[in-house]
């Protein structure tokens, strides 16, 4: 016989801990949680000894359909925590409003105000660090003081003080009970000395409570439904097939994977799986004259927002600018060779939104249903607009800084952020999950994640799946009482 419980949760990412912390909070003393992951625990000592965030490779979960357009994942205890590289942004207020203010893409079903409060959870909780000027509104600063400019951002802020900004990014600028300062030496995804959050090492606490039993290397792979509602999932643990039920069953796999357990399940719907996507990435290398760059005290260190809210995104999409501290990673050979110049480069990304596509999805295979499938169809016409005027961009920088030439301006071919794929709404035809990521038909299951973003925001993207996570747990108890 199945196991019952109150809560499953699937994930143990951004999206599942942030809901089960809440949960935690909120819950009676005899609640009964069930976390299922995929993965393992695999420790930091592992991790630095292998060199990779996961055990699980990621070639035997998703089959990529169009290799030339990359998407990361890292299974396991924790997700992509375990890697991402700690740029800790909110979203614009526009960005929830895009219809209302500027007539493209869709609207949000929640704005800004909405989410505030549970974005100053978030990072409280990452214990981010940021500036005390801000281009959106805050109420609370940030936990942590800001990390220490390169010399070109300090350029860029002397010239465009409302427009640059030092990095909002959850790697420690000060000591913290937990974590270490920022090394700034550039093997940064890994983070050899635990200076940036992860799951592991800010949330592991919440697996330990005694409501809690976390069942690692447990892959689901269906919601089982029964009388219109979610009644638990099926997952195979141990190369064994088995079920446990729940009064609430929660999705928090990620937007490459919530769409595969779905489709795996029988749901339908007409947008289900569609609409994968992330930011539109432009990486560019200039040269400077005079200026020494990579002396900030963390891997990306600037903000740049001259070119994200205004009404130009009528026409075309928003930017964020960020400035990397570091030759190493992206860009090899990211170094000069003229004697005593070696630094006088500097790396910057573009990031742009985009509007949703339809034909870009993920699927489940027909050779191995346990495998999920990506088709990258492109970017909206409205992204290419956007990055086309780079060049531009580069002259408005070009105000502020001593650039001697561009060496390079390529596209990325990942910002390793995966968005869309079971949109959030009000209107049950034009979207899957409602304003609180309940599935409008199962009104017992949640899908949490980027998941459920409508269109892209410049903005990276964890910091509002968090707070999405803390809205979404909250609603439920509100409704409750
Ligand atoms: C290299 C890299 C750099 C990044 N840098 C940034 C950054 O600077 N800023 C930013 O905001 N974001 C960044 N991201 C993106 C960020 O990591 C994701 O937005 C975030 O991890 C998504 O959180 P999530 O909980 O929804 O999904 P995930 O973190 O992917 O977690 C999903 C969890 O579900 C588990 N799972 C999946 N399928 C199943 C299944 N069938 N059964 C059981 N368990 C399952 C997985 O193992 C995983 O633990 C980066 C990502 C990468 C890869």
């Amino acid at each position: 016989m199945a196991s019952r419980y109150d809560l499953i949760i699937v994930g143990t990412g951004f999206a599942g801990a942030f809901f089960l912390m809440r949960y935690l909070e909120r819950a009676p003393a005899t609640a009964r949680v069930l976390v299922l992951e995929r993965g393992a625990r695999d420790p930091k000592p592992w991790q630095l000894e292998h060199r990779r965030s996961s055990s699980i490779d990621p070639a035997q979960v998703f089959h990529n359909k169009t290799p030339e357009k990359v998407w990361f994942t890292s299974p396991g205890f924790g997700g992509n925590s375990k890697c991402w590289m700690a740029g800790a942004t909110r979203m614009m207020p526009g960005d929830f409003q895009l219809r209302t203010r500027y007539g493209v893409g869709i609207d949000w079903p929640m704005t800004y105000d909405d989410l505030e409060a549970h974005y100053c959870t978030a990072e409280q909780v990452m214990l981010i660090s940021g500036p005390a000027d801000s281009p959106m509104p805050r109420s609370k600063p940030f936990p942590l003081p800001p990390h220490r400019f390169s010399d070109p951002d300090a350029l860029l802020k002397r010239h465009f003080p409302d427009g640059w900004y030092q990095m909002a990014t959850a790697r420690a600028s000060v000591p913290t009970p937990t974590r270490g300062v920022c090394c700034a030496t550039g093997y940064c995804e890994l983070c050899p000395v635990d200076a940036k959050f992860t799951v592991q090492n800010g949330l592991a606490f919440i697996y330990e409570d005694p409501r809690v039993t976390l069942q690692l290397n447990s892959e689901v792979d269906g919601v089982v439904t029964a009388g219109g509602m979610a009644a638990g999932v099926s997952y195979r643990q141990d190369g064994r097939q088995q079920q446990a039920d729940a009064e609430l069953v929660v999705l928090g796999a990620s937007a490459m994977f919530n769409p595969h357990i779905m489709l795996r399940s029988g749901m339908t719907h007409a947008l289900l799986g569609k609409r994968l996507h992330e930011q539109l990435p432009i990486d560019v290398v200039l040269d400077l004259k005079g200026v020494k760059s990579y002396n900030g005290s963390t891997i990306l260190t600037g903000l740049g927002y001259l070119f994200y809210e205004g009404e130009h995104r009528r026409d075309h999409a928003a930017c964020m600018i960020e400035t990397r501290n570091s030759p190493f990673g992206y860009f090899m050979g990211a170094l000069r060779s003229e004697e005593g110049r070696w630094n006088e480069r500097m790396i910057i990304r573009f990031l742009f939104d985009d509007l949703p596509r339809d034909d870009n999805t993920v699927t489940v295979s027909r050779d191995d249903p346990r495998m999920a499938e990506a088709y990258f169809a492109g970017y909206s016409d409205y992204a290419e607009r956007g990055a086309s005027l780079v060049p531009k961009m580069i002259d408005k920088l070009a105000e502020a800084l001593p650039i001697e030439r561009v060496v390079d301006s390529l596209r990325g071919q990942t910002s390793a952020h995966i968005q869309g794929t079971v949109v959030m709404g009000n209107d049950p035809a034009t979207s899957i999950v409602d304003r609180h990521l309940i599935h409008h038909q199962y009104r017992n299951l949640l899908v949490l994640g980027a998941s459920a973003f409508p269109t892209a925001s410049p903005a990276y993207p964890s910091v509002t799946i968090s707070a999405l996570s803390l809205w979404a747990a909250d609603h439920l108890f509100g409704a409750k009482a």
